[in-house]
């Protein structure tokens, strides 16, 4: 497969950033070439059956690895052998501590998984690997004084847009109150889970208490959500899914068997002409095209007030020019690839279709799935019927006396997750927050990455079912419900 210098070329130590004298930092990069090894070998207990199928790296197009998609049977085997973790929960703690340490101490090997497998710039698997580290290390801290009992076995079903993050904050809570882990990984992100299960079982965390299962959602998801000896499911991905899996849960397990779903946005931002304009294009040109749009925060529906439109919109056309789109694995690249041909693909028919809207677009390279930064030019949130996943900005605009009216067409699409706000008026800060339907506002900065801890993070309505993730409540669901006392 990889050979260092295929992923890392000619600039491992140049101008990119890497300094050459940092003899360690390279030796750990390097060491990165693990991250393509196949990942036919399944962390399940007994050896997995089903077929295997290539990993691509979304920027290039090449096959940096192989997996095992398992079949219903392998699922089945892996739910007899799970076993809850029946350590102290002190213990517990200790162990994901351990893990985060790890995680930190392995991070060449992780940064290059996750450039290379899931298409992330370099900041952006940065900014990963510390929100795994934070929600390994927060929910040691939440659950490690807990004395309730685990529920039993929680499927675990992550994206393929945080696959460290996400990936380790699902199992890290569901592990903290002691039950077995079964997780699914996202498909197209299967190497970078293995280094994340890998990294927790020599932490400490037993095998028959974390097993891993790559594959697909019909085959795995629908496994998982189907067999009455699972106790939970926690799952991030579209609202689409999570209604599947809601309705296989509630034909198949016990009644009230919980599942925490993490779901889709449709997110917009206000800003009114009292706003710094300097300030709210560098928060709407992040919240709109960083990670490649690919967040469920990401901005997609911006509302700018009438008075200030045309100023703003050349700005934000200024600042999407700066933008440098491309490999990445230079330092220097701020939008990467879109995450595969079908993601790709269905994003360029979108823009197709609304061609005749488009007021600004970047010019993206010709080879892996890129997608070009693009603004377009909508009525209001109404125009957009579905969530585009990827660097798509819609932009309206909006007269001052119809704010109500902005905020109205805001909540009548159900979603509610993230929304941002620029403006340098109080009490429009007050009435506006008070009257928007959704999990994280954000005001007079970016509405993107949540910080574990002090910004928990999770919507309502169609964007999901909290508790939020990385807040107070999230590990609670995951421990049994008490179990009232009958007196005699
Ligand atoms: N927590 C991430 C953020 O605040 C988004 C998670 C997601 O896209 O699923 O940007």
């Amino acid at each position: 497969l990889l050979a260092p210098q295929d992923l890392f070329g000619d600039r491992r130590a140049n101008s990119q950033g890497f300094d050459q004298s940092d003899v360690e930092t390279l030796q750990r990069i390097a060491a990165a070439r693990d991250a393509a090894r196949p990942v036919a070998e399944v962390l399940a207990l007994r050896p997995a059956t089903g077929s295997l199928h290539p990993v691509i790296n979304p920027a290039t197009g090449e096959t940096i690895g192989e997996v095992m998609h398992v079949d219903a049977a392998t699922v089945t085997r892996a739910i007899e052998d799970a076993r809850p973790w029946d350590a102290p929960a002190a213990e517990r703690a200790a162990v994901l501590r351990r893990a985060a340490d790890l995680f930190e101490t392995q991070f060449g090997e992780i940064f290059a998984a996750l450039t290379h497998e899931a298409g992330k710039t370099l900041p952006d698997a940065v900014g990963e690997l510390r929100e795994a580290v934070d929600f390994l290390r927060y929910y040691a801290a939440e659950g490690e004084t807990a004395t309730a009992g685990p529920r039993g076995i929680i499927g675990a079903i992550s994206p393929w847009n945080f696959p460290l993050a996400i990936f380790s904050g699902q199992i890290a809570a569901a592990l903290m109150a002691g039950n077995a882990v079964i997780a699914k990984p996202a498909e197209p992100t299967p190497i970078i889970a293995s280094i994340g299960v890998r990294l927790l079982h020599q932490a400490g965390v037993p095998r028959s208490a974390l097993q891993l299962l790559p594959g697909r959602g019909s085959v795995v998801g629908t496994a998982l959500a189907t067999d009455p000896r699972v106790s939970g499911l926690v799952f991030t991905g579209s609202t689409a899914t999570a209604q599947t899996i809601a309705r296989n849960m509630a034909a198949h397990l016990a009644p009230g068997t919980p599942l925490i779903a993490e779901t889709g946005g449709l997110n917009a931002m206000i800003v009114d002409s009292t706003a710094l304009p300097e300030q709210a294009v560098r928060d709407i040109v992040a919240s709109a095209f960083r990670s490649a749009g690919q967040r469920c925060s990401a901005l997609r529906c911006l509302y700018v007030q009438e008075d200030i439109a045309p100023h703003l919109i050349e700005m934000i056309k200024g600042a999407m020019n700066e933008l440098v789109v491309g490999d990445p694995w230079a330092l220097s690249t701020d939008v990467g690839p879109v995450i595969d041909r079908r993601a790709q693909s269905t994003i360029a028919d979108y823009l197709e279709e609304h061609r005749a809207r488009i007021l600004h677009q970047l010019a993206v390279p010709q080879t892996g799935t890129f997608i070009p930064p693009t603004m377009i030019a909508v009525r209001g949130i109404e125009d957009l019927d579905r969530e585009i996943f990827g660097p798509v900005l819609h932009v309206a605009t909006f007269r001052g006396e119809d704010l109500g009216r902005v905020v109205q067409a805001i909540n009548a699409k159900g979603y509610g997750l993230t929304f941002g706000l620029h403006t340098r008026i109080d009490s429009r800060v007050q009435e506006v927050a008070g009257a928007i339907h959704v999990g994280n506002i954000y005001v007079n900065r970016n509405q993107i990455g949540a910080v574990v801890g002090s910004q928990p993070f999770g919507g309502e309505g169609l964007s999901g079912t909290g508790p939020k993730a990385g807040g107070p409540n999230y590990v609670g669901r995951f421990f049994a419900p008490p179990v009232a006392s009958i007196p005699d």
